[in-house]
Parts: C-alpha cells; structure tokens; sequence
C-alpha cells in the first residue's frame, strides 16, 4: 500500500492541536493530496488551471482559503475518481432520502486513512472506550449493505469501543425485497439493554429515535454509563426537528442517557470528515480539515463567524477528487468553551433545495469544463 508522507505525518498528529507546527503539517498534507489529483485527475486539472490555480501556489496557512471549491452537485452526477477503478477497496454510497445519491470512492490508502482519522477524532473527544458495550444501531445491516454511508459509519464507530451485543434495527424483509425498520425488534432490545449490566450505545437519525420515543411512550433508564451517538440530521422530517438542547433533554428524561454523552455527528459521504460533538453539544472541527463559508451571490470568503455556504477542505484521500468541496449547506464557523482546541461547525440548514438559489450557485451547476 503506498503512503504518502505528509498525509501520513498528518494523521499521526493530535487532531485537535493547532499549533503553527501542526496547522503548517495540514497545509503540507493538503499541497500533498491537491498535487496529487491534479497530476491524476484530469477535470480537476483543467479546473483549476482554468480558474488560476495551482497546488504549488499554497505557501501559508491563509493561502488555504484560496483554493476554488468543486461544487458537490458534481459528484453527485459524475463518478469522478483519481485511480484507476481496480484500484479501490470501497465505493460509499450516501441512503439517498430521496434526491441524487453521492458516491466516494476510497483505495486502500485512502479507506485506512479515514478510518485511522475517525478513531483519533473520537479517542479525542473521549468517545473512544476499551470496554463492552450493547448497540442498538439505527441503520442497515453492514453485512448486507456495507457499501452504505451509514452502515459504514456504525460499523467504523462500533469498533472503538468493546462490543457485546449488536442490533441492526434496519434489516433485509425478503418478503418485500427492501430494507425495513424492525421497530417491535428496537422496543425488545431497548428493554433487553435496560435490564443488562452492560451499558448501551445508541447510534442513529435523531428523528427515527424521537419518534419511536413518542410513539411508544418509552421511559427508560439506560444507565450513566450509556451513550448516544447520532448523525444524518432530520432529512426528511425537518418539519419536527426539535433544537438540540431539548433534544438532549429529552433523551436524558426519556432514556436516562447523560447530557454529555449524547453527541452528534455531521458527516457528507463526499467529505468523510467527522465533525462530532463535544460534551457541551458543539461539532468541533479537527485540524484534519478546514471550514470556510462563502458568499452565495460571488462565492466570496466571508469573515469567519459568518453565516454562508460551507466550503470544506481536506488531505485524506488520494482516490477522490474531493479536496476542496463546496456545498448546498449554510453554516458558520463558531467557538466552544470546553476546552477542546480549535474552532467548532454551525450547520444552519441547506441551501439550493428551493428557490432562492444564488445565482453563483446556478452557475457553477452549468459550469462544464
Ligand atoms: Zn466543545
């Protein structure tokens, strides 16, 4: 497997360190990687070479911000990838709620670099445990859908602590050859968990969980001890979402899970960077990547604490040409006061979906190179 030394060094650093030394190795990493596909991927060539720019251009950490965004939209239409196809290890599918479905495409190097990245961020947050746990996991069952985002990622976060049990609460129905949720399957196993020694891990949507919780009436006591870990934000049932707060309180009240080991995850299949909560509820974002947010009128920088489109950066992958991703996502970048290094993500709702649509937005749409 090859290696490549920045990206290497990189992921042997403190993900929450930024130091001038360590901001100086992401910015090497990342020179690394964006070299890389511009050697090997040829859209992202002419791209760049179109828009002015080359990876040797970046000398300092404020030079980061300068590198054009491909617009997500693109890979979503196109399987854009900078190895040859024999060469991957996993191709990862996002559940697709409806709407285009997003691919990333990981070779060996790439797919044991995102899971050692994933690990670090977590041991970090204090997430990371050596002892046993029960899971209830809001999602599909890996061993019949591995390829999805989803199932990817419960699978990659039941392996950082011990595991008991397992329960996959979406499962195959060969009656109807689809994916369905065992909710009857979820209520016994929440009561099996309730009863055991061991504590619980729950991961899944926030929304699924609230609405079992309500329509069941559920009043349980899960321990101290337990966690709940949940990502993919309320797709689709945006209508109920609930703030964070109360959402936390709720599930302290309902399944007697801690505030502070309730923490979510924001994660795009086509970035693969964990953003992932700290005890106060705030997604920190690891010196592994960067954040900016830009204007949606001219795609201009904004000053950091500025609400705008969420252009992300990062150096993990060499088989997908997506270091520098430009989303339909509103954001702004924010602070903590727990401690934890660094600045922290504030998603605040998806742009492009209606009709006010930038008009920067609607150009790099038709933007064909
Ligand atoms: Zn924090």
């Amino acid at each position: 497997m090859i290696t490549h030394t920045f990206t290497n060094h990189l992921l042997e650093s403190d993900p929450f360190d930024y130091s001038q030394k360590n901001k100086e190795i992401f910015l090497n990493s990342f020179k690394e990687n964006a070299l890389h596909h511009y050697h090997k991927h040829e859209f992202t060539r002419k791209l760049w070479d179109k828009l002015g720019f080359h990876p040797d251009m970046l000398k300092s950490e404020a030079d980061l911000a300068s590198v054009p965004g491909t617009m997500v939209h693109l890979y979503k239409e196109h399987e854009l990838c900078s190895v040859p196809k024999e060469e991957l290890a996993l191709v990862l599918t996002s559940s697709g709620t409806g709407g285009q479905k997003s691919q990333q495409f990981l070779d060996q190097e790439s797919l044991a670099n995102v899971k050692r990245l994933a690990l670090t961020i977590h041991q970090s947050l204090g997430m990371a445990d050596s002892r046993q746990y029960n899971y209830l996991c809001f999602t599909y069952d890996p061993a019949v859908a591995n390829d999805l985002g989803t199932a990817f990622t419960d699978e990659l976060l039941t392996n950082f602590t011990g595991k008991n049990e397992v329960y996959y609460a979406i499962q195959w129905n060969e009656k109807i050859q689809d994916f369905e949720l065992n909710e009857k399957g979820v209520l016994e196993t929440l009561k099996r968990f309730e009863a055991s020694d061991i504590p619980t891990r729950i991961l899944g949507f926030p929304a699924l969980l609230f609405e079992i919780i309500e329509k069941n009436n559920l009043h349980l006591n899960l321990g101290k001890d337990s966690w709940l870990q949940t990502g993919g934000g309320w797709k689709g049932k945006a209508d109920k979402e609930i703030p964070k707060h109360e959402f936390r309180k709720m599930i302290h009240d309902r399944l007697g899970i801690p505030v502070e080991h309730q923490r979510d995850l924001f994660g795009m299949v086509e970035h693969g960077i964990p953003y992932v909560d700290c005890a106060q509820g705030n997604l920190h974002i690891p010196n592994y990547a960067r954040v900016y947010t830009r204007s949606p009128r001219d795609l201009s920088l904004l000053p950091k604490g500025e609400r705008g489109l969420l252009h992300f950066l990062c150096s993990y992958n060499f088989s997908y040409p997506a270091p520098s991703l430009l989303t339909t996502d509103y954001g702004r970048v924010g602070t903590c006061t727990c401690g934890i290094k660094g600045d922290t993500l504030i998603l605040e709702g998806r742009a492009g979906v209606s009709k006010h649509k930038g008009c920067a937005l609607k150009a790099l749409e038709l933007l064909k190179v």
